[in-house]
């Protein structure tokens, strides 16, 4: 079993890139096929053509070897038709049931071709003692027809068995040579099946080969693709508090910005310090000073719920806000809304001037924006609305909107 496995090729493609690999190998042998019978259909139907041509009939009815040959083109013409009208209806189908549909075709053509090969050497072989057809016919499987099946294998060696069993035991008219035609016909069927096999399995290793390294790619570029991104994040991201970094804010400000300019709709920018930060070092540290920014960071974020909103380090202890399609209420509610976070997470901070615990003073500013003017703009009256906070006492929410003067 394993070495008619190994022999059929089927070991040599790993399980995972199996489907595929059949799938194509399956694609191409149709596309060869429907060249192969083209040819078939143009030549069988040439042959007729030019029988009707010179006896101005076809001659099909008389018991004799033309007339069975001509019987052969017939078939063929008829049956590369077939094919022909199949496939055309084929094409029409959807990509799923086409792999099945086209292997089924392929593959009848390939058994069909052989039959054919037979038919064609026999009568050869009777008639001349010549092997030729045999070898044509093997050759032209061999490079058509490459399919990882084990049956595709036995083909073949039906084939041959079929081969060995006419030059042995059916008499070639050729008989007053018979032993030299014979042990020739011997010797050049194993010569032309075992290359022909050979070549086969040449010809698929190649595919395969190909095909791996195509997938190795493909997957290479995946794992690149995937690097390229989670580095892109990292790049996005502040990487204590693992909001979005500066960098960000000011790219998604900026689209925002162009964003709202042109549907006409509000734009709000929230900006968040730490009341009395450089205090809290100095009291519980600097990690303690670090682990309150994350909590203070999930707080905002908490608070900022839409997926448009951006909540990102803007730097220090100062974290930003984007609130794209969000006027002044709603603005103002988000800033209230941080404020109550940060207060409920009840960090203690004995040397704060404004409470026991952690408290944040927030500047919000809104505008509609439009192309006259920066985003920086509205950040700047933000930080000013951030200034009046400190300066009336902290641990509270300042409201600007930014008039449209450019
Ligand atoms: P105010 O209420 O006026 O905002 O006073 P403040 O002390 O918070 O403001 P100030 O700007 O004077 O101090 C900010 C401090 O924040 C100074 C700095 O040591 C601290 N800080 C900035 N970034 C970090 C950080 O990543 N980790 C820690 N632990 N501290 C930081
Ligand atoms: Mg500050
Ligand atoms: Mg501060």
């Amino acid at each position: 079993m394993r070495l008619l496995q190994f022999l059929s090729g089927e070991t040599a493609i790993p399980a995972e890139w199996r489907q595929d690999f059949i799938r194509e190998v399956t694609f191409r042998n149709y596309a060869r096929s429907k060249v192969l019978v083209w040819f078939t259909f143009i030549l069988a139907a040439g042959v007729c053509a030019s029988v009707i041509y010179i006896t101005k009939r076809l001659p099909l009815l008389e018991l004799s070897l033309p007339c069975f040959l001509l019987w052969l083109q017939v078939v063929l013409v008829v049956s590369s038709s077939v094919f022909l009208y199949l496939s055309s209806v084929e094409d029409a189908f959807t990509a799923p049931e086409l792999q099945a549909r086209h292997e089924k075709l392929w593959y009848s053509y390939g058994i069909a071709l052989l039959f054919y090969t037979n038919v064609m050497f026999l009568l050869n072989w009777i008639q001349t003692g010549f092997v030729t057809a045999y070898i044509v016919g093997i050759f032209i499987f061999a490079v058509f027809f490459y399919y990882p099946n084990r049956s595709s294998f036995l083909l073949f060696t039906l084939n041959a068995l079929f081969y060995f069993l006419c030059i042995t035991f059916i008499p070639s008219q050729a008989s007053i040579t018979k032993p030299i035609y014979l042990t020739n016909a011997w010797l050049s069927g194993i010569v032309v099946t075992g290359a022909a096999w050979l070549f086969n399995r040449l010809l698929l290793d190649t595919q395969l080969r190909d095909f791996r390294n195509r997938k190795k790619i493909e997957q290479q570029a995946i794992e690149l693709r995937n690097a390229n991104e989670k580095l892109q994040r990292l790049a996005m991201i502040d990487g204590l508090t693992q909001v979005s970094n500066r960098r960000l804010f000011d790219e998604k400000l900026e689209q925002e910005w162009r964003r709202l300019a042109r549907s006409e709709s509000p734009l709000s920018v929230i900006l968040c310090d730490v009341d009395f930060f450089k205090k809290y070092n100095d009291t519980y540290g600097h990690l303690a000073g670090d682990a309150c920014l994350k909590e203070v960071a999930k707080a905002i974020q908490l608070s900022a719920k839409r997926p448009a909103d951006v909540v990102a380090r803007y730097g220090g202890e100062e974290f930003a806000v984007i609130l794209p399609d969000t006027g002044a209420a709603g603005a103002l509610r988000v800033a209230e809304n941080i404020l109550q976070q940060v207060s409920s997470l009840k960090i203690p901070h004995r040397t704060s001037g404004v409470a026991d615990h952690v408290t944040v003073s927030i500047g919000v500013a809104t505008t509609i924006p439009n192309s006259q003017m920066q985003p920086s703009q509205l950040v700047q009256k933000a930080d000013e609305s951030l200034y009046r906070a400190k300066q009336s006492g902290r641990n509270r929410v300042v409201h600007q909107s930014l008039t449209l003067v450019p």
